[in-house]
Formats: C-alpha cells, sequence, structure tokens
C-alpha cells in the first residue's frame, strides 16, 4: 500500500471528546471515525487491524473444533420471549417493528437464535458435540456508550456455542475454549489475565471467566494472587449468596462453635441423641462440622465421619457422580470453597433433588446436600472474601488489586436456553435428552482498542507485530532524491514479494511529517532510505517498540528485517 493513495486522515489536535488514550489515537491516526454516539466507521488502517484478530480467532476457533456460520443480526422476538429475556434485557436490546408492527431487535448476542437453528436441524447423540460460531456486529444500546471501541453500541463479537450431550461434554468444550483464549491473546501481544467472573445477563449455573487484559483505565476490578493462580473479577469475588434471604436467623444455642469436630460433641452440646434431631439441624456455614468436612477436612475419624453422614442423608460423591450430578459438573472437582456456595444456593441447582456440595479434592464431596438443612451461608458482607491484602481462597497469600479490560468470557450455560427452547437430542436409547450448551465470547473491536491502551507511549500506538496493519513502513526521507525514491520502492516492492505487509510513503512530505505519523501509526518497524544511502550504500532501521536502531546494508535490509 502506498500512504499517497491510504484513506487515512490523521489529526494534529487530540478531539475533545476522547477520554482514554485507544480513544484519542485511533481517531488521530485515522483508524476511526464516529458516525453516531457509540457507532464507528473503521477505516482502512483499522479495518487492517480487525482483520488480522480476526485471523488469529478463526484459527484458534478452527483448530479447537469450530465451524463458522453466519447467524442474522434482526431476530424475531418470538424467540426472546421464550427465553425470557425479551423483558429482562431492558434498554440494552435495540428493538424494531417491521411493516406488519411485528417485533423484532438488533442482536446483542446469539443464544436463542443459534439454539433455534440447532432446535430444528441436529437431533441425534452422533451429531454431539458440536461447536459452531461466527463474527459479526453486535448491538447494545449501552446506558453510557463511550471510550470509543471499548464501549460501543455496535461492535464486532466473536460468538462461539457449543452443544453437548451432558455436563462432562461440557466441560471437555469448555477447557478446550478457555485454552483457545488463552492462544489468541496471547498471540495478539496482549498482556492478560483469566479470572473467574460473574455469569451475569447471560446466565447459566455451571461457571465462567472473564479474559482480562490489564490496564488502569479498564472498566473492571479484579483481585489476584501472585502465589498462585487464582483471580476473580470483584463483582464475582463478593457475589451475594440468595440462599440467606429465605432462612431464619439461628437461636443462638443452636450454633455450632469453631473447633467442634465430632459428632458427640456436638451431640452434647444440643443435648440430643444423634440419630433423631441432629437431621434438621442448622449448622454454620464458616465453622461447623459439616463444612470442615465439605472442605475435606480430614482430622475426623472415619468412623465418625461416617455416622454424622448417616445422620445427615448424606454420602460421599464418588467423582462420576459429581460430574453427572452438578450443574458445574467437573469443575467443582477443582479447587473449590465457599466461594462457591452462591452456585449450589442457585435455587435451579437447589430444585436438584441430589444437589452436591463440593470439597478440595476429589471424591471429598457431599452428596443429597441441602443447603439451609446441613448449612446456612453467612450474609453477604461475611462472605466478600477477596479483598487487597485479604488472604488468597486457595492459598492464603495476601490478594493484589488490579484494573482490567474484559476482552473475552466463556459461560458453561447448562441448559438454560435448551430448556427454554427445547433444544433436544436423542441418545443411543433412543430417548430425549436437552442438550447442554456453553457460549464463549470474544469483543474483536474491544480487543483493538484493548491492545492499544496497553501498546502506546507520548508518540503514538505501538502496535504488537500480530496486529498491525502493516509490518514494515518504509520512509524514503526526500521525494525529490530520485536514488532514494527507486531505492526504497524496491525495498517496498521486495518486502511484498516475500509476503512482508508494507506500506510506503511516498507522500510529497518533509521528512519530520512522515516520521510524526509514522510513530502515530506505530508500525513495529520503519526502515528509512536517506543520505547514507547515496554515501554509505546503507539504509536505517527503526523499532517502533523501544526505538532501537541500526544500518543495514541497502541490499540484505528485507532478509534482515524478515
Ligand atoms: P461489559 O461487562 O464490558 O459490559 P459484557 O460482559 O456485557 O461486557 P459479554 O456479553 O460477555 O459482554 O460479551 C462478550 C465480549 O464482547 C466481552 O467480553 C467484550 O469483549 C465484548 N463487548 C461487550 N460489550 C461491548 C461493547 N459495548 N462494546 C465493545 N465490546 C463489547
Ligand atoms: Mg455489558
Ligand atoms: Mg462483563
Ligand atoms: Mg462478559
Amino acid at each position: 500500500m502506498r500512504m499517497s493513495q491510504l484513506f487515512a486522515p490523521t489529526l494534529r489536535e487530540t478531539p475533545a471528546e476522547a477520554e482514554v488514550i485507544s480513544h484519542q489515537l485511533l481517531l488521530r491516526a485515522g483508524f476511526i471515525r464516529r458516525s453516531s454516539a457509540g457507532v464507528y466507521h473503521y477505516l482502512p488502517l483499522g479495518h487492517r487491524v480487525l482483520q488480522r484478530i480476526m485471523a488469529i480467532v478463526r484459527e484458534e476457533m478452527n483448530a479447537a473444533g469450530g465451524q463458522e456460520l453466519l447467524m442474522p443480526i434482526i431476530q424475531p422476538a418470538e424467540i426472546w420471549l421464550q427465553s425470557g429475556r425479551w423483558h429482562v434485557y431492558g434498554d440494552e436490546l435495540f428493538r424494531l417493528k417491521d411493516r406488519h408492527q411485528r417485533d423484532f431487535c438488533l442482536s446483542p448476542t446469539h443464544e436463542e437464535s443459534i439454539t433455534d437453528l440447532v432446535k430444528n436441524n441436529v437431533s441425534s447423540y452422533r451429531d454431539l458435540p458440536m461447536l459452531l460460531y461466527h463474527i459479526t456486529n453486535k448491538y447494545r444500546d449501552e446506558r453510557r456508550p463511550r471510550f470509543g471501541l471499548m464501549r460501543g453500541r455496535e461492535f464486532i463479537m466473536k460468538d462461539l456455542y457449543s452443544f453437548d450431550r451432558d455436563e462432562a461434554g461440557l466441560h471437555e468444550s469448555y477447557m478446550k475454549m478457555y485454552q483457545a483464549y488463552m492462544n489468541i491473546f496471547r498471540r495478539c501481544g496482549l498482556t492478560f489475565r483469566p479470572v473467574e467472573a460473574d455469569p451475569g445477563a447471560i446466565g447459566g449455573t455451571g461457571g465462567s471467566h472473564e479474559f482480562m487484559v490489564l490496564a488502569e483505565s479498564g472498566e473492571a476490578e479484579i483481585v489476584y494472587c501472585d502465589a498462585c493462580d487464582y483471580a476473580a473479577n470483584t463483582e464475582k469475588a463478593e457475589c451475594k449468596p440468595q440462599v440467606t434471604a429465605g432462612l431464619p436467623p439461628l437461636p443462638a444455642e443452636q450454633v455450632a462453635t469453631p473447633g467442634q469436630k465430632t459428632i458427640e460433641e456436638i451431640c452434647n452440646f444440643l443435648k440430643v441423641a444423634p440419630a433423631d434431631t441432629i437431621k434438621t439441624m442448622i449448622f454454620r456455614a464458616d465453622d461447623d462440622l459439616v463444612m470442615a468436612l465439605i472442605r475435606g477436612d480430614r482430622e475426623i475419624n472415619e468412623v465418625k465421619l461416617k455416622n454424622l453422614l448417616d445422620c445427615l442423608d448424606l454420602r460421599m460423591a464418588t467423582e462420576e457422580e459429581c460430574r453427572e450430578v452438578s450443574p458445574g459438573g467437573a469443575g467443582y472437582l477443582g479447587p473449590v470453597g465457599i466461594k462457591d456456595i452462591p452456585i449450589y444456593a442457585d435455587p435451579e441447582v437447589m430444585a436438584l433433588t441430589r444437589a452436591v456440595a463440593g470439597a478440595n479434592a476429589p471424591d471429598a464431596h457431599l452428596i443429597h446436600v441441602c443447603p439451609g438443612r446441613d448449612f446456612t451461608v453467612k450474609a453477604t458482607a461475611d462472605l466478600r472474601l477477596v479483598q487487597v491484602g485479604e488472604p488468597c481462597p486457595q492459598c492464603g497469600a495476601p490478594l493484589k488489586k488490579a484494573r482490567g479490560i474484559e476482552v473475552g468470557q466463556v459461560f458453561k450455560l447448562g441448559t438454560k436456553y435448551s430448556k427454554a427452547l427445547n433444544c433436544t437430542f436423542l441418545d443411543e436409547k433412543g430417548q430425549e435428552n436437552l442438550m447442554v450448551m456453553g457460549c464463549y465470547g470474544v469483543g474483536v473491536s474491544r480487543t483493538m482498542a484493548a491492545a492499544i491502551e496497553q501498546n502506546h507511549d507520548g508518540n503514538g500506538i505501538v502496535w504488537p507485530m500480530a496486529i498491525a496493519p502493516f509490518q514494515v513502513l518504509v520512509v524514503p526521507v526526500s521525494n525529490k532524491d530520485a536514488a532514494q525514491m527507486e531505492a526504497a520502492e524496491a525495498i517496498y516492492k521486495e518486502l511484498n514479494a516475500k509476503g512482508i505487509d508494507a506500506l510506503l510513503d511516498d507522500r510529497a512530505e518533509r521528512a519530520g511529517v512522515k516520521f510524526k505519523d509514522a510513530d502515530l501509526i506505530g508500525i513495529p518497524v520503519r526502515i528509512t532510505v536517506g543520505n547514507k544511502l547515496a554515501s554509505d550504500g546503507v539504509v536505517e532501521v527503526k523499532l517502533r517498540r523501544g526505538g532501537e536502531q541500526f544500518t543495514a546494508p541497502r541490499e540484505d535490509v528485507v532478509a534482515q528485517v524478515q
């Protein structure tokens, strides 16, 4: 591409409406232009970056077994009424009517759409698992569209949906996507962290992770642990257990105190015989015997443990059973603790007759657990486990705080949408089952902005190589010097022939202007053809990141930057 022909209108001044650096630089360097609040044109440079991010996303989705399709943006209200989200989504949903006064919306996400599609066209266990994705515009009438591409009302998302026959299958699909997301953001050259997240409006009971690009301008607050891999969105970390609301406070004498570890002690304390009364006893979550068991506290000897479990109508679950019973599936077999209780307390989970409570080790789960009977959940304030300086719930080291930009999120949906839209398959025995779903989103356009928040300096953008609009910029210093122009042209052609995306600054501008624009646009490698060509037969190579500079013989330079 020749810069004289490139549609990249740069701006000297920082536009007043742009608060964050990515928005300022995207406007100034000519990557985007505003159409209306939260809606943007992507100009050729911006479009190139999007294409690069999408190419990485596509490769990783395809490698993980995803199949690309393209779903409509205009959605009929019927399926949104079926899922219940027509009303729940509120003002963020862009709604419209056709000429017959029928209701439609512009899709903010595609769970309803894809479930409807799969329901009508996939019916056998043989077709599962199925992973389908697309990369397309999404529409959300955000309360505060701002920060340019970071929070748009029209934005580009890659969303993949997984359909499995059971929780174990979902867990496998989830882990595949989790790994693919790690690959995507690493390949984009970003510093990021996966964090435990609240499933939010998308719903589902099985857990969720967000991928956070670490940046001060991020709207999300996260806590993380240096000593282990624990990290969570503070929204999740402070999440509220719903179950407490309906429970009466415990009479003081019925509260088991810390350190009470044996059934005899508890029965003594309550002045009852083990078999009859203890079933109805309510334990405090944090310090009672049941929680000690649930946490895998092995101080209690086997016989006492067995007695207690019998009394409570509980028994230890096998790993298989956990997978089969728990909506969280095998996810609960990992390190879990009190922070997961809100999930068990979910009404959908409570409705399951064989609820499982997790432990920090395989085969240390209790089945037939009844929150409220076997333990209560402490009040919200007490559950704010993860604060800066407070101990990590996983390893005890002090937690730290950071800000992040959410560039992606993965969810275990379970059967929320398949139930609502009746999306079923027939198993080997001819029995009908609900498909078990997951969904996985990458904010493609937000990733472009996040990359700039993390990679810029006082002069402009510093693109990571993998997502830069061009890899190399060739700048002849003087347009009037025929030898310089000729060499620059030849280097440009050589680069392109080698498959390196190059941009040639062939404009009749002063060198100072060209260099300023070069820094602003942020192409990783600049080759400058100047006076040293005539005197020494060399050109200058400069790296945008770090500013390292060296000279190279004109003939060698392409091989050297390759
Ligand atoms: P946020 O918490 O920032 O509002 P979200 O959790 O509502 O985002 P998801 O429903 O998880 O978003 O959508 C998947 C991805 O789409 C997000 O991780 C984010 O990268 C991107 N995204 C969501 N909303 C926007 C937006 N308004 N503008 C640009 N990208 C967005
Ligand atoms: Mg949102
Ligand atoms: Mg979010
Ligand atoms: Mg999200």
